[in-house]
């Protein structure tokens, strides 16, 4: 659904990633291009001028983290704008106090409503609930008999006008079940509402009467994501023709622009609580909104990565390395390790480099860092003796060899890793220089 979107976003990071900071002119341009990929799917504009606006500001602000790279630093911010606008929390369903709950469908003609009642009881009935459908949709031909379908593939029981009773009035119909569910012990009743094919006062004045007659708990709008800015204009008329209280968003499977998912919640200012994807009656789950972003910007591994680098490295962490980097403490072997622990914990290290501020200048010291490698190097040092740690100068050629012998190592590796940490402090002093960590500590005291 949002393939395009996707490409187009990751263009606007990928751009970023040769980066070392992120300057004011590379905001704006990046800025620029968001707009124009959400407009080209079809997201509303007043969305989008929002969206942007936000990630702008946000940019431009202070509360960028320091270890992340510009690239990660726009994919952070894009990130959280996006489960923004798509609603933040996921929105469970309420239910009532007193069962059964009742839930009303209302939405235009072949947005999905049916299939959607179907899929819903389904989900209920699997929960342990024991869902009623109703059939309140009098309109269509062969409305009522498609939701018994529905049903009898959900195994749920399906409340409807007595065949060859004459048309039934969809308001009494509705009220009547509510009686029935209650006798039956059914927990939770569904009713399905007749859609038009545009929106239409007629339409809208039933479903106005249907939700009196039954007092739902919840009443979901069931939205065709495929059907692009129009979603908005329907969505709209809806809210104020019979009000909702959450957004069910069908046909994500479709290829559409998808602008429609981003659109409906700033636009209504109600939840999309859940989503359906196919026509099988299991493609459908509940609108997780932190999913649905990641799955846009199409980069869960980075998004955990950047969630991983912020958790490691915390800002206090930070200062003090640089702090020490900076040569106004000592960066020692301790504080190696402490670094090299701090970046095993976020995985692999072939998927860490990279992440880093100035961790490619690193590359070469941290190429064959493998975790077996780690363990050694980590033996050498606690091999060693505090004041051997605080100053590796002092390693002479016995120290080495009580070192190897106690990491069950080489004095080979022992003068390695000694050659490597002073290799690695020089460089650390540069690149802290370089990448102006110094404003940290202003801000920081
Ligand atoms: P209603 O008029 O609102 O009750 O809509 P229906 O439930 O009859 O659905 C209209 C058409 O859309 C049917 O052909 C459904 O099979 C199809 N449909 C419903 N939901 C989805 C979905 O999530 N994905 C796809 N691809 N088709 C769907």
């Amino acid at each position: 659904m949002f393939d395009t979107l996707s490409d187009r976003l990751s263009a606007v990071f990928t751009s970023l990633r040769a980066k070392g900071r992120l300057t004011d002119a590379d905001i704006d341009k990046s800025t620029r291009e968001i707009r124009v990929a959400l407009l080209e799917a079809d997201v509303a504009l007043p969305v989008v001028k929002a969206f942007v606006q936000s990630v702008k500001h946000r940019a431009r602000g202070a509360e960028v983290h320091q270890a992340l790279n510009p690239a990660q630093q726009v994919v952070k911010i894009v990130n959280e704008e996006l489960i923004g606008i798509l609603g933040g929390e996921t929105r469970r369903l309420q239910y009532a106090k007193n069962p059964p709950t009742v839930i009303l469908l209302a939405g235009l003609q072949g947005a999905g409503k049916t299939t959607l009642a179907g899929k819903l009881a389904l989900w209920l009935r699997k929960q342990g609930h024991a869902p009623l459908l109703v059939a309140a949709d009098l309109q269509r031909p062969n409305a009522v008999q498609q939701l018994q379908v529905v049903g009898g593939r959900a195994e749920v029981e399906v409340f409807a006008p007595e065949p060859g009773s004459g048309v039934g009035d969809p308001v009494d119909v509705a009220r009547r079940s509510i009686d029935f569910a209650q006798r039956q012990q059914h927990d939770i009743v569904i009713v399905d509402t007749a859609g038009r094919l545009g929106i239409d006062a007629d339409m809208m004045a039933q479903a106005a009467a249907i939700r009196d007659a039954v007092n739902p708990d919840e009443i979901l709008f069931v939205v065709d994501a495929m059907i692009g800015q129009d979603a908005v204009t329907t969505a709209q008329a809806f809210k104020d023709g019979v009000g909702f209280s959450g957004v069910v968003l069908t046909k994500l499977d479709g290829d559409a622009r998808g602008g429609a998912a981003l659109s409906v919640r700033h636009v209504t200012g109600e939840p999309i609580m859940f989503a359906s994807s196919g026509e099988k009656l299991d493609d459908f789950d509940v609108f997780h909104p932190d999913r649905m972003a990641s799955r846009i910007l199409g980069m869960g591994d980075m998004l955990t990565l950047i969630e991983q680098a912020e958790q490691v490295f915390d800002a206090e962490q930070q200062q003090r390395m640089s702090e020490k980097m900076l040569g106004e403490g000592d960066f020692t072997l301790d504080d190696f390790l402490e670094q090299m622990v701090a970046v095993k914990k976020m995985g692999p290290i072939s998927n860490v480099l990279g992440m880093l501020p100035g961790m490619n200048q690193m590359k070469g010291q941290l190429d064959n860092l493998d975790d077996k490698h780690f363990d050694r190097v980590a033996a050498v040092i606690r091999s060693m003796t505090p004041a051997e740690r605080n100053d590796p100068k002092i390693i002479n050629g016995s120290r080495r060899l009580r070192i190897a012998n106690g990491s069950g190592t080489t004095v080979t590796d022992v003068n390695q890793l000694v050659e490597r940490f002073f290799e690695a402090r020089k460089m650390m002093r540069q690149m802290t220089s370089q990448m102006g960590f110094g404003g940290m500590r202003r801000g920081g005291s």
